[in-house]
């Protein structure tokens, strides 16, 4: 059985604690490789690899840490197609969307790649009688990120990509689910360090495993900032566990995107949009659209029609069927959910308009499939509206008004991202101006906003105040130092000034 270990301090680290966890195969169901799990005492040992390695990387100028980035984008991309393989064996999405969940994660490497420019400090000459003042980032020390099996490449790049370009080192907690490609990541880095001349030992380390070793991040005393992507219940805990142990938390949760179509969108596009974004990935994505709300009978009707009209077009195979445009899910238990979610629906008396719970592929029965299914007819009130399914199922909320429909997104528990569909520029703007939701998209079914911007959401999809990457990231990955420095004029000549026993201003 293949066994994947963690990777610290440059090399490969075995796991001591005795336990594992099993990582499948989801196209066949049968277990492909055990994953060793990290005790604290691994944990430790990860966090000191990185205490050691901390002050040297730190001292690397940012051109040259700069450097090890742009190496690092060139390994990731000559090894494009052998990751995104990896990461579809273990995950169950198709390669071509693979090959994206890394191109997003390598496009924060490339904001990486200008990290110079963006720590630049700011400066005040003449703030006072000879006094100038300036500020710095400085690099926090160790930072950790904690990550979901759903985006295996593309988060922890996010994460790592701006914290180590700013000068930190890193360990990396990723999904115990699909563990093999934030390994690989690690080994290019090292390989990266190595292109370009320096010694990049301890600056990215992983650990695998559970709570036990998330605990033994949240409460290690030399991790300074914790950076979370998963369910919203975990991130509520590591956010008040990490801040009661002293740390910078960010923690982002789930989701329930909607898509609000209002009765001038163009139709034909819309339609594609949707299906793309609710069953693309088979709808593991914190920015899928899992819901849409159409306004008034007439757009409900249509769209509904022309949405099981495209849902019986679709192909569902395995993950490496370039044909298919989604694959299995990523484990049998969250296969079940998912359908135990369906069932709840029906109970609620929502319409089950498709069902794809029976649906399963012809010589892969044993793998985690789930065909789409759309519901019509689901209420605010329901269960299944409120809580996110994370799984192929698009739910039809229907809305008698523009104010109606808005008001969905804007009341849900969730506000990661939302979508309106419209010709009418105005109404656009209005509901970009007033929706309350983080990211938001413009005939943009998906809005993952791009790696220079910044990425998060509201209400219970986001604990912390700052977000992924960008700008965002660099603030959350460094500390501020602000000089306040007086050379006089006079050297001393005219006598030393009188003790001030007041605060100083600038009157
Ligand atoms: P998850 O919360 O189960 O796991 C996330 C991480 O937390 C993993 O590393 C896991 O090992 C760890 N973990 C799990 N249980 C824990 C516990 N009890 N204590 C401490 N740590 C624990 O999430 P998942 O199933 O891997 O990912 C799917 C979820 O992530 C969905 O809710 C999705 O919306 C969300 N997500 C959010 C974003 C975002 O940016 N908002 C992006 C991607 C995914």
């Amino acid at each position: 059985m293949r066994r994947i270990e963690g990777f610290v301090g440059g090399a490969a680290a075995k796991a001591t604690s005795g336990r594992k966890g099993e990582v499948f195969n989801p196209n066949t169901g049968e277990v492909q490789a055990e994953v060793g799990f990290a005790s604290a005492a691994d944990v430790d040992a990860a966090v000191q690899a990185a205490v050691r390695a901390q002050p040297a990387w730190a001292a690397v100028n940012p051109q040259r840490r700069a450097r090890v980035m742009f190496e690092f984008k060139r390994l990731v991309e000559a090894n494009m197609n052998p990751l995104a393989e990896l990461l579809s064996s273990e995950h169950g999405k198709v390669v071509a969307d693979s090959r994206g969940d890394v191109q997003r994660g390598l496009e924060v490497i490339e904001f990486a790649c200008g990290i110079p420019h963006a720590l630049k400090g700011e400066y005040t000459e003449g703030a006072g009688p000879g006094i100038d003042v300036y500020s710095m980032r400085q690099p926090l020390g160790v930072g950790a990120g904690i990550t979901p099996f759903n985006f295996p490449a593309m988060i922890p790049m996010w994460m790592f990509g701006v914290a180590i370009a700013v000068g930190n080192t890193f360990v990396l907690k990723p999904s115990e689910k699909d563990p093999s490609v934030p390994v690989r990541l690690a080994e290019l880095f090292m390989e990266a360090g190595a292109a370009a001349g320096i010694d990049v030992a301890g600056v990215l380390n992983v650990v695998h495993g559970d709570k036990t070793a998330v605990d033994a991040i949240l409460h290690h005393p030399d991790i300074r900032a914790i950076s979370f992507v998963g369910s919203s219940d975990i991130a509520h805990y590591i956010y008040r566990t990490g801040a009661e142990h002293g740390k910078r938390v960010q923690a982002m949760g789930g989701a329930k995107n909607h898509g609000v179509v209002l009765p001038d969108a163009d139709m034909d596009q819309t339609v594609k949009d949707l299906i793309g974004a609710a069953y693309g990935s088979a709808g593991e994505r914190c920015m899928a659209l899992p819901v849409v709300v159409p306004v008034g009978k007439r757009t409900a009707d249509e769209l509904r029609e022309r949405l099981v009209a495209e849902i019986d077009t679709l192909k569902v195979g395995v993950s490496t069927d370039a044909q298919a445009q989604y694959g299995p899910v990523v484990t049998a238990a969250h296969r079940q959910r998912v359908k135990d979610y369906i069932q709840m629906g029906v109970d609620e008396g929502a319409e089950l308009v498709v069902d794809g719970r029976e649906f399963s592929l012809q010589g892969y029965e044993g793998g985690y499939f789930i065909g789409p299914s759309l519901f019509d007819g689901v209420k605010p009130g329901m269960k299944t509206y409120h809580e996110e399914i994370f799984g192929p199922v698009l739910q039809i909320v229907r809305a008698d008004t523009v104010e109606e429909a808005v008001a969905l997104p804007s009341s849900h528990q969730y506000g990661n991202g939302v979508a309106i569909f419209t010709r009418n520029g105005r109404a656009a703007r209005e509901f970009a101006s007033k929706v309350n939701v983080g990211m938001v998209g413009i005939n943009v079914p998906i809005p993952v906003p791009v790696a220079y911007h910044t990425f998060g959401g509201w209400k219970r999809s986001a604990f912390g105040d700052t977000n992924q990457h960008g700008m965002e990231g660099v603030k959350f990955w460094t500390k501020v130092k602000t000089v306040t420095a007086r050379w006089p004029e006079t050297d001393g000549a005219g006598g030393a000034a009188d003790a001030s026993f007041v605060i100083p201003t600038m009157r």
